[in-house]
C-alpha cells in the first residue's frame, strides 16, 4: 500500500456543518427504527405549496430542460427584483444586480470567494449560523467573532461592532432574523449599526432568508431601507428555502452592486454554471403566485413558537427568550451543566444535547456549534404534536438528572 495522499491543507481549519451533521444523525437513528424526534434542522416541515409544484411540472413539460444564463433566467431575476421592491419599499434592484445560485448557502460561498482575500477580517456576531465562519476560512480569510449577550437579545451593539473593526475588516455578516437565535434587529438598532459602518469601508452582507418569518407584528426592516445611502456597500442574501418551504429545490440569490454580481457570476460560470432550470421556474411561481399558503405557514410557526418557548421555560433548568422570527428557540441550558445523567457528568452543552438524544430521543443542535456554549438550538419547524411530545420527553429526561 502506498502512503495516503493528503487532502488540501485549506481544509485543516474547516469544520463540517454541525446542523447538517445532527440532522443526518437523527435521520440515521430513525432509519434504524429508533423513534427520534428531530428538532435539529432548519427546514420547514411543510411540503412546497401546490402552485409552486405545478410551476415546476409545467417547466418540465414546456421544455425548460437546458442550461440557463449563469446568474439565473431574466424571468426569475425580474420576479426577484419585483418581490424585493414590495418587501423593501423605496429600494429597487435591476436584474443585472441579481445572481441566482444553488441555495443561499451557495450565494454566501460565492461571496466569500468573490470578496475576501487572504488575511481579510470578516466580522460575524455570535451566535452565528455555522456556515459563516467556515466559508470565510475556506476563502483564506479570518472570521472575527463579535460576542453578544443573552441580555441584549443576542443582538450586536454598535459599541461591540466599533471595537471589532480594524483596517483589515472587509465585511460584516449580519443575519436578521437570526439563525440560531431568532433575534431580529429593529430599524433603530440597524440604523445605529449603519452609523458605525458608515465611518469605515467594508461590505455589509445581510442574510435575510428568514425576513418573511417574523411574528407578533414585528416590523421587519432591511438595513438597506434604513440606510439607503450605504446601498452600494450592502449585499442582501435571500432565497426560497424557508419562506416557501423549498429547501430541496436549492434556489437562493444575492442583491448586490453590479460589479459584485459580475464577479460572482464569473465564479459561478466556472463552478455550477446555473441553478437548476426547473427549480428556477418553481421559484418564479413562488414569487409571483398567491401569498396565502405562505401566510398560513407563517401563522403555524407563530403558534408553535409560543408552545415551544412556554414549554421550554416550564422545564426546571431550561430558560428561553421569545424570538422575533425564524423557527428556532435558543434555550439556555447552563443550569444543566455539571449534573449527572446517563452515567456521566454533563460537562458541556454538547453533552447535554447528547444526553437528550439518548435519553429523550430528541435531536437538537448544541450552542457550541454556533459559537454560543451553554445553549441548545431547538428548531420548531415541526408539528404541534411533535413539539408537545418532545417537550414532555425533554422534561422527563431533565427531571432524571441528579
Ligand atoms: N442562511 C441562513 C441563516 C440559513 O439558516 C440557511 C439555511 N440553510 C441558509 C442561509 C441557506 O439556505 P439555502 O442554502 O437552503 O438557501
Ligand atoms: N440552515 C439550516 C440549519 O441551520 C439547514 C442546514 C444547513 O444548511 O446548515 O439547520
Amino acid at each position: 500500500m502506498s502512503e495516503k495522499i493528503p487532502v488540501a491543507q485549506r481544509l485543516s481549519a474547516v469544520k463540517p456543518s454541525a446542523t447538517v451533521a445532527v440532522a443526518q444523525r437523527a435521520r440515521e437513528l430513525k432509519e434504524q427504527g429508533i423513534d427520534v424526534l428531530s428538532f435539529s434542522v432548519g427546514e420547514p416541515d411543510f411540503d412546497t405549496p401546490a402552485h409552486i409544484r405545478e410551476g415546476a411540472k409545467k417547466a418540465i413539460d414546456s421544455g425548460a430542460t437546458r442550461y440557463t444564463a449563469v446568474g439565473g433566467t431574466v424571468e426569475l431575476r425580474e420576479a426577484i427584483c419585483d418581490a424585493s421592491a414590495k418587501r423593501r419599499p423605496g429600494i429597487t434592484y435591476k436584474p443585472s444586480e441579481v445572481v441566482v445560485s444553488v441555495g443561499a448557502k451557495h450565494t454566501l460561498f460565492n461571496l466569500a470567494l468573490g470578496l475576501y482575500d487572504e488575511g481579510d477580517e470578516i466580522l460575524i456576531p455570535a451566535p452565528y449560523w455555522v456556515s459563516y465562519p467556515e466559508q470565510v476560512r475556506l476563502a483564506g480569510a479570518n472570521p472575527i467573532i463579535v460576542e453578544t449577550t443573552e441580555e441584549s437579545g443576542f443582538r450586536m451593539t454598535p459599541e461591540a461592532l466599533r471595537a471589532a473593526i480594524t483596517p483589515k475588516t472587509k465585511a460584516l455578516i449580519l443575519c436578521s432574523p437570526s439563525n440560531p437565535t431568532g433575534a431580529a434587529y429593529t430599524a433603530e438598532q440597524l440604523r445605529a449599526l449603519a452609523d458605525v459602518a458608515a465611518e469605515h469601508s467594508f461590505w455589509i452582507i445581510v442574510d435575510e432568508i428568514y425576513g418573511q418569518l417574523v411574528y407578533s407584528g414585528f416590523d421587519q426592516k432591511s438595513i438597506v431601507e434604513v440606510a439607503p445611502e450605504l446601498k452600494d456597500r450592502i449585499i442582501i442574501v435571500d432565497g426560497v428555502s424557508k419562506t416557501f418551504a423549498m429547501t430541496g429545490w436549492r434556489i437562493g440569490w444575492m442583491l448586490a452592486p453590479e460589479y459584485v454580481s459580475k464577479a460572482c457570476q464569473k465564479i459561478q460560470s466556472q463552478s455550477t454554471t446555473n441553478p437548476s432550470s426547473v427549480a428556477q421556474l418553481a421559484a418564479v411561481a413562488a414569487l409571483r403566485g398567491p401569498w396565502e399558503p405562505m401566510e398560513e405557514m407563517r401563522q403555524a410557526f407563530e403558534a408553535r413558537r409560543s408552545i415551544i418557548v412556554e414549554g421550554l421555560n416550564a422545564i426546571d433548568g431550561i430558560s428561553c427568550g421569545m424570538p422575533e422570527g425564524a423557527f428556532y428557540a435558543f434555550a439556555n441550558v447552563k443550569a444543566l451543566i455539571g449534573k449527572q445523567g446517563g452515567g456521566k457528568t454533563l460537562e458541556t452543552d454538547v453533552d447535554v444535547a447528547g444526553y437528550l438524544l439518548e435519553e429523550a430521543r430528541c435531536a437538537m443542535v448544541p450552542g457550541t456549534a454556533f459559537g454560543a456554549p451553554g445553549f441548545l438550538r431547538v428548531s420548531y419547524a415541526a408539528s404541534n404534536e411533535m413539539i408537545r411530545e418532545g417537550l414532555s420527553r425533554i422534561g422527563e429526561a431533565v427531571a432524571k438528572l441528579a
